[in-house]
């Protein structure tokens, strides 16, 4: 390298936008300060920190690399290249689309390529622990698309494959969607391809949660099974906020064209760099030592809140992310999370399947351990972390108390420590 960085310079934010600066500074004391248990977040690295602050933020680089629309793309054509070989490698695709700007936007160009307005889709219900573009009527895949919801049986809390096959058959989908936001469990991928095999559909896997985990080897990959994968970069995986692609090659064609230009104008090129590191760091042994506490860590902490009285729905967890029903504690959902921001501890309430609570009330919460395994913390902290969680909810008036339990422990695990 013959030049040196210029990148983020907090200085100069400081003194041209101290209003922004001080928003920048307050969120890293939130994250400092707090115990962040949203199972879709995490502390992403300072590498991928410093690449979505570098100046590849201005390049207009419509188009893919060597067939861009736009001069002057020879860097980020590099950039984008190392981001989709990396992709590919880490988890053995034969192509990779990384310009999605999201995980809603990579989803809208798998209906794209696949789908026609109209036809049927066939994916988990959201009120089960589906996502908004699963079918919802108020995004486009509801619609846009005919959409039909699968769920999970209520005595195992387990998705009913009886079930999804059943709907299969009936309503024939065009497209299958494995893949939810609040789904705790292992997905059985074989079963869903025997499904859409056997009505002649297409098999989407939205890996968006848990895709880390298959990066980091600790759970079964969706890729041998799925015409296309989708997922985020920003949860497990750790990377920028984004989405990405990988699929079968004789889909390739279709799937780019659904990105650009069906979908999407020019790609974030700081984003795919971001994306390009987060790769990299993700192919490493300690990444994959990572991914396998953050499941050990999110079986402790969830055997943590059944101790405290919380059900734990389906009756454990196999990945980042766990769901209690707080009922037994007489709290709503609602209640429980508002509780625990009031000692900063950042959950969200949840849905539990056939909850009877509507979704802005929930009978459960959802935990995830992304951030706190990112910080350092194992199943001894878990265990700590599940106990002011129970006190919390339990013992509002002591919230003082436990906020200063909660500033000792992140003091000794912090979020992006000053070394
Ligand atoms: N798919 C699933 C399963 C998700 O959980 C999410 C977000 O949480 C998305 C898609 C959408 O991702 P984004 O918020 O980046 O659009």
């Amino acid at each position: 390298m013959n030049t040196p960085f210029w990148g983020p310079d907090f200085d100069s934010l400081a003194s041209t936008d101290p209003e922004i600066a001080d928003v920048v500074l307050g969120e890293l004391d939130r994250l400092r300060g707090g115990i962040q248990l949203i199972a879709s977040e995490n502390l992403a690295s300072p590498a991928v920190l410093a690449a979505l602050g570098s100046t590849l933020s201005n390049k207009y680089a419509e188009g893919y690399p060597g067939r861009r629309y736009y001069g002057g793309c020879e860097q980020v054509d590099v950039a984008e290249e190392i981001a989709i070989a990396r992709a590919k490698e880490l988890f053995g695709a034969e192509h990779a689309n990384v310009q999605p700007h999201s995980g809603a936007s990579a989803n809208l160009a798998a209906y794209a390529a696949f789908c026609a307005p109209g036809d049927v889709v066939l994916a988990m219900d959201l009120k089960q622990g589906g996502h908004l573009t699963h079918g919802s009527r108020v995004n486009f895949s509801g619609r846009w698309f005919s959409p039909v919801g699968y769920g999970v049986r209520q005595d195992t809390e387990l998705i009913d494959y009886d079930r999804v096959r059943d709907l299969a058959l009936e309503h024939r989908p065009r497209m299958i969607i494995a893949g939810a936001t609040a789904y705790p469990r292992l997905i059985d991928f074989a079963a869903f391809r025997a499904i859409a095999d056997e009505v002649g559909a297409i098999l989407m896997v939205d890996a968006a949660h848990f895709i880390g985990l298959v990066a980091g080897r600790v759970i079964p990959s969706p890729v041998p099974f799925a015409d296309i994968v989708t997922f985020t970069t920003h949860k497990v995986l750790r990377g920028p906020r984004g989405g990405m692609i990988v699929c079968r090659a004789e889909h390739a064609k279709a799937v780019d064209k659904a990105v650009f230009p069906f979908s999407q104008g020019g790609p974030l090129m700081h984003s795919v760099a971001a994306k390009a590191v987060a790769l990299k760091e993700a192919a490493t042994p300690e990444y994959r030592d990572y991914a396998a506490q953050v499941v050990a860590n999110a079986a402790a902490l969830a055997m943590g809140l059944a101790a405290e009285g919380m059900r734990v729905v389906s009756g454990g967890t196999d990945t980042h992310l766990a769901l209690l029903d707080v009922r037994p504690l007489n709290v709503t959902g609602a209640e429980a999370e508002g509780r625990c921001d009031a000692v900063t501890i950042t959950l969200n309430k949840n849905a539990i399947p056939f909850d009877p609570a509507p979704p802005a009330v929930a009978s459960g919460i959802r935990i995830g351990t992304p951030s706190v395994t990112t910080q350092g913390m194992a199943e001894a902290e878990m265990a700590e972390v599940a106990r002011l969680i129970g006190r919390a909810v339990r013992e509002p008036d002591d919230a003082g108390e436990i906020t200063a339990s909660v500033r000792r422990l992140t003091a000794a695990n912090p979020a992006y420590g000053r070394d």
